[in-house]
């Protein structure tokens, strides 16, 4: 058994101890004292760092025994030694804040609307508590004002320990999980809970509850909360990030959503345009293509006889506008269209016209075949990318492949 001097003071920073016992627990060094202030994570809330003399205290837990382990690095103490504790004041204060707004919280819920807190996490950057039923948001914001209001009462938070009897008479918050006897935590005339953890002596310590964010959770309410300091911490980044949006958009903060959306709405309609004129586009470049159009043979098969107008190109273009393009120049009768990006690796369009036999996707998959990618399509379009090699080289294999035989 270790005496836990958090019990009774939890405001206790440092205190001198002796060392009981020392283990290995897999690779980890595990001391125990006669008496600690670290707290061990137990309770939804997480254990206490710091130090003992010149070990670091990196973790901290309950032992079946009743003990309690700190897990130390650095050289390892005798039993029979002294030690002196130090705890990382910070983050167990912290931690008081947000244990002991939780209690106020779940008190206010359970005080105005009747809902039980089922349970509690105290995350590294939030906390959370799990509410028996879902909520609505004017629950939520009626049941922050109430704990609030608790908060600025400034009333006295006390420890005390009973028997099992004489709990059973009292108007605890929450059914006791343990036996024998029960350490209890009083916020005056607000919330009497049993509870293991380290809480501000006043709620004023507590300094704000504010609510985050909630969402529904296994048939309740998951409700995300930030108590005091991280309360500060979270006001800063969002004022931040609200400057510097209220800068680039020249609005109110008030105005934001607004602005969002209707710089989404224009972004969607310049997009239509903007697709709109590349269409346009397309047509007039594809009329250039065409006129600019070298006359093939298809095959030896079929010389003289059906003659192709033959549209090998790089162009700096999307796949999109090279699809676009293509379809465009093969509108027209007697046209086979190969465009290529100027990307390395490419992106590669093979169209002809209906009245050609060429087989647009048989001369795709020799280019594949030959500079690796991916890709597939019918006789009239197919359409490949990830072809390596310079886009001259893709489209003199092209004209080569279109001059064997490639028909369909
Ligand atoms: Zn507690």
């Amino acid at each position: 058994m270790t005496n836990r001097l958090y019990y009774t003071d939890p405001y206790l920073q440092a205190f001198d101890a002796t060392v009981t016992a020392v283990d290995r627990v897999g690779d980890r060094t595990v001391v125990a004292l006669d008496r600690t202030a670290f707290y061990p994570t137990s309770g939804g809330q997480p254990y206490d760092t710091g130090t003992l003399g010149a070990l670091r205290v990196v973790d901290v837990f309950d032992r079946d025994d009743g003990s309690v382990a700190h897990v130390v690095e650095g050289v390892v103490p005798q039993p029979g030694q002294q030690v002196r504790g130090e705890i990382d004041w910070p983050r167990r204060f912290d931690h008081m804040q947000q244990h002991t707004g939780q209690h106020v919280l779940s008190a206010a819920f359970e005080h105005l609307f009747r809902v039980r807190t089922v349970s509690f996490h105290l995350g590294a950057d939030v906390s959370t508590i799990d509410l028996a039923r879902e909520t609505t948001a004017a629950e939520i914001d009626a049941a922050e004002r109430e704990a609030n209001r608790v908060v600025w009462e400034d009333r006295p938070v006390t420890i005390r320990f009973a028997s099992a009897e004489e709990a059973a008479s009292l108007p605890l918050r929450k059914e006791p999980k343990r036996e024998g006897t029960l350490r209890l935590i009083d916020v005056e005339r607000f919330d009497l809970s049993a509870c293991g953890g380290t809480h501000v002596a006043r709620t004023g310590a507590i300094g704000i509850i504010a609510v985050a964010a909630w969402e529904r959770f296994k048939g309740g309410e998951r409700v995300e909360f930030l108590c005091g300091g991280r309360a500060l911490d979270r006001f800063g980044s969002l004022r931040d990030a609200v400057a510097a949006s209220v800068r680039l958009l020249s609005v109110l903060p008030q105005e934001l959503p607004g602005s969002i959306e209707r710089l989404q709405l224009e972004a969607k309609e310049q997009r239509r345009s903007s697709s709109a004129l590349q269409l346009e586009l397309a047509a007039y470049r594809a009329d250039e293509l065409a006129a600019a159009a070298a006359i093939i043979h298809q095959s030896a098969g079929l010389a003289d006889e059906h003659p192709a107008r033959l549209v090998v190109r790089a162009i700096d273009a999307d796949a999109g506008m090279l699809k676009a393009l293509a379809m465009a120049v093969v509108a027209r009768d007697g046209y086979i269209a190969v465009l290529t990006s100027t990307t390395r690796p490419a992106v590669v369009v093979v169209a002809r016209s209906s009245d050609v036999t060429v087989s647009s996707h048989q001369v795709l998959a020799k280019l594949i075949a030959q500079f690796g990618g991916r890709g597939g399509g019918k006789a009239e379009l197919a359409q490949g990318g990830g072809l390596d090699a310079q886009p001259d080289t893709i489209l003199a294999a092209a004209r080569e492949a279109l001059t064997s035989s490639t028909r369909q």
